[in-house]
């Protein structure tokens, strides 16, 4: 049995200034709870959290982890439940053991289903914390090198598991030690018969590799040194079974066809040069086979595997492969992730070590995800990894940007939550998205895995529109701040035109008040406001009227003494006015941009379309309401004189599309709805909704809802319907 002693001291040789006295406590709390129970093995069941916090130990873990090897399964195996623990340990640790605990069982969730639970639950904590799936793989390795005692059917299903689950999460991330040896035991336990048929083939062979092997690396020792390049360590070794037995499977071959039975390997120093120097040296002893040479070097793998591959004739012909890298690429090569935690020659800060287990997160976030994310959308797929797509994250989607960076966002999230995810300024400026290459709109709701690369333009601005389809609050947020921004800035605009009218009509110069920053800020005060904007903003909001600002600027008496609704008009005022009349529209009318976008806001009741003759009516608190000219409810407004103003659409850059919806009015015959939803896609405009029913006295009333771009628009579509034949009239419906 492990003792304590012999983890703690590893620990120390390992870690800078470790806490030794949680991993103490964490032993003792163990062997007290797990008292009196035992292994199938007949051992005392501490044995077990002992080799696996061992294994930790042996990986150079942290002392959290090591404690939480001894304490993995209190949980799950004890009475012990999370809160005590917590009282104990604290939170890092038992969220740690939380991650590990089997989910309990659930009665209505079928063998593989309460399975696939238990690795997402996995997952999910891996991600918060990549020492879950370290401690999860050091568990599951001294389970398999211990079940020996459990019954064959046991050992085969847990292999199997091995198998499908954890040896490729550690190949994953890139840990070839501990996939290997899971992979050797797991082939053994699930194919006894093979598994010794086979070694009983390799051991026949064994002399002669053995001799074969001995001959190769010390030609490479030699050779190496006569050429002066400096090595570390020449390995040789023999194929491990399970990968020979999958090779034999899938070429259907024999084993003396298999042409890399045995392999040599160069440890270099630490420059990669010294790598492309010993691999001209193999070339030059051997004759390479050709296409069998691969540069993990240049281009490393996914799981930062990096290596040199070839693979050359030997001497008596038989083909075998070299393998070349340096100490720091062999370290990777082995423990993948968990070399990561090898302190440096140097301490690193608090901070660094943080920023530092950040990157490493995303990177085994990157690793991880394709695992459980598969792109096969075949339901009835055997393969178990496959069946953990469904649900796996309930709450959460990731998606990638083009260069590989993982994006956390809420499921329901848009391209415009993930350009906000990204940066503020690439939020503020997208205007579409490539989604796995290909364009979508922004509203395309974001799926697990997605690549995403957002198209941006300069200058181009948020839209009040987004705020529909975005759920993360930082895009919210940002998307409010800009509008809000906007907002002032417009109604400052806006209550300075209308001052401006209403000074004009009480014949002041512009000089006196507008443009007379004291005078303003004197009134603003009044106002209890403390700048002239804000005073202007006020105006436009309509919160202040222009004329009550002349009632304080000018004083009771001149007030009434220049009000024009009581003096007379001059003969050019009124010229001007007919003037107005006559081209419909006042000649400082205010240019409504873009209506629903900021200050101004379609009126509901009438719904105005572009193109449609609009009049403003400028509400309380909400800024310009622009409804049609004929709407009735502009003769009721038409009593607040004061508060109508002339507007006129601007000319946009884009088309804005607005739902308007239609009435037609048909014969009752069957085939109507059709024909007019055909109608209004010919002209290659949008339908939103679609219903038909039959009126009392027996005709077709359908109702279309479609996408306008404006009053022309709307016409050709009205146009198309009523050429549809057994249409007897169209109308346009506002919705109240
Ligand atoms: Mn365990």
């Amino acid at each position: 049995m492990i003792r304590i002693e012999d983890i703690i001291e590893k620990v120390e040789n390992n870690r800078p200034e470790p806490d030794i006295e949680v991993i103490r406590r964490a032993y003792m709390f163990s062997a007290l709870h797990h008292r009196g129970q035992v292994r199938a093995s007949g051992e005392p069941y501490l044995v077990h959290p002992l080799a696996v916090a061992d294994i930790l130990a042996e990986m150079r873990l942290d002392e959290v982890s090591v404690s939480t090897g001894l304490l993995h399964d209190v949980v799950e195996d004890t009475l012990v439940d999370l809160d005590t623990l917590r009282s104990y340990f604290g939170e890092e640790i038992t969220h740690l053991v939380d991650g590990l605990t089997k989910i309990a069982h659930i009665s209505n969730l079928s063998k593989e289903r309460q399975q696939a639970e238990n690795v997402r639950k996995m997952v999910l904590a891996m991600i918060t914390d990549v020492r879950v799936v370290l401690i999860k793989l050091a568990d599951r390795l001294h389970n398999m090198r211990t079940m020996q005692f459990l019954k064959p059917e046991k050992r085969a299903r847990i292999s199997q598991e091995t198998l499908d689950i954890y040896a490729p999460i550690a190949h994953r991330l890139g840990m070839g030690k501990m996939r290997s040896e899971l992979e050797d035991l797991a082939f053994q336990n699930i194919y006894p018969e093979e598994y010794k048929r086979l070694s009983k083939e390799v051991e026949a062979r064994r002399p002669d590799l053995d001799a074969a092997l001995e001959k190769i690396t010390k030609t490479i020792e030699e050779r190496l040194k006569e050429n002066g390049v400096p090595f570390v360590e020449i390995q040789g070794r023999v194929k491990r079974l399970y990968s020979l037995w999958k090779k034999l499977k899938k070429q259907k071959i024999t084993i003396d066809r298999v042409y890399d039975l045995i392999a040599a390997r160069i440890i270099t120093f630490d420059d990669k040069k010294n790598c492309y120097l010993a691999l001209s040296v193999i070339h030059d002893t051997w004759t390479p086979v050709p296409e069998r040479f691969k540069d993990w070097i240049a281009i490393p793998r996914d799981n930062l595997y990096q290596s040199l591959h070839t693979s050359v004739i030997g001497d008596g012909g038989q083909a075998f492969e070299v393998q070349i890298r340096t100490r720091e690429m062999h370290q990777i090569a082995e423990e993948g992730v968990a070399a990561h935690w090898k302190y440096k020659e140097k301490k690193l800060g608090k901070q660094q070590e943080d920023e530092s287990l950040d990157e490493l997160r995303k990177t085994v976030e990157k690793l991880l995800l394709p695992l459980v994310e598969t792109t096969n959308d075949n339901e009835d797929s055997e393969d178990f990894l496959e069946s953990l797509k469904l649900d796996l994250y309930p709450k959460d989607v990731y998606a990638f940007t083009p260069m590989g960076k993982v994006i956390q966002l809420p499921r329901g999230s848009t391209p415009v939550d993930f350009a906000y995810a990204i940066h503020s300024e690439v939020g503020d400026t997208c205007t579409g998205a490539k989604i796995n290459g290909r364009i979508t709109t922004l509203k395309t709701e974001i799926q697990n895995g997605d690549v995403i690369e957002i198209l941006t333009t300069a200058n181009s601005k948020p839209s009040r529109d987004w705020l529909n389809h975005v759920v993360t609050a930082k895009a919210r947020n940002r998307i409010r701040h800009w509008i809000a921004d906007q907002q002032r800035a417009e109604s400052i605009d806006i209550g300075r035109k209308l001052l401006e009218k209403e000074i004009d009509k009480f014949r002041v110069s512009p000089k006196k008040l507008i443009n007379n920053d004291e005078e303003m800020k004197r009134i603003a005060n009044e106002y209890g406001l403390s700048r002239p904007e804000d005073l202007l903003a006020s105006i436009g909001y309509g919160k202040t009227f222009p004329r009550s600002v002349l009632g304080k600027f000018l004083g009771a008496e001149k007030f009434a003494e220049l009000d024009p609704d009581k003096r007379k008009e001059t003969r050019l005022e009124s010229g001007m006015k007919a003037v107005k009349k006559f081209i419909g529209l006042g000649e400082d009318a205010i240019i409504v941009q873009g209506i629903d976008n900021l200050l101004t806001t379609r009126g509901r009741c009438c719904n105005p379309l572009r193109g449609e003759p609009i009049i403003g009516y400028i509400s309380l608190g909400k800024g310009i309401v622009v409804h049609n000219k004929n709407c009735k409810n502009v003769k009721q407004l038409m009593v607040n004189r004061d508060r109508i103003v002339d507007v006129e659409w601007a000319k946009s850059e884009r088309q804005e599309i607005q739902s308007v919806k239609i009435l037609a009015t048909t014969e009752n015959r069957t085939g109507m709805l059709a024909g007019i939803t055909n109608a209004i896609a010919e002209i290659k405009t949008g339908i939103r909704d679609a219903r038909a029913k039959i009126s009392k006295d027996d005709q077709g009333l359908i109702e279309v809802t479609v996408e306008v771009f404006d009053k022309k628009h709307l016409d050709r579509v009205v146009a198309s319907i009523e050429q549809v034949p057994g249409v007897i009239a169209v109308e346009r419906v506002n919705s109240n």
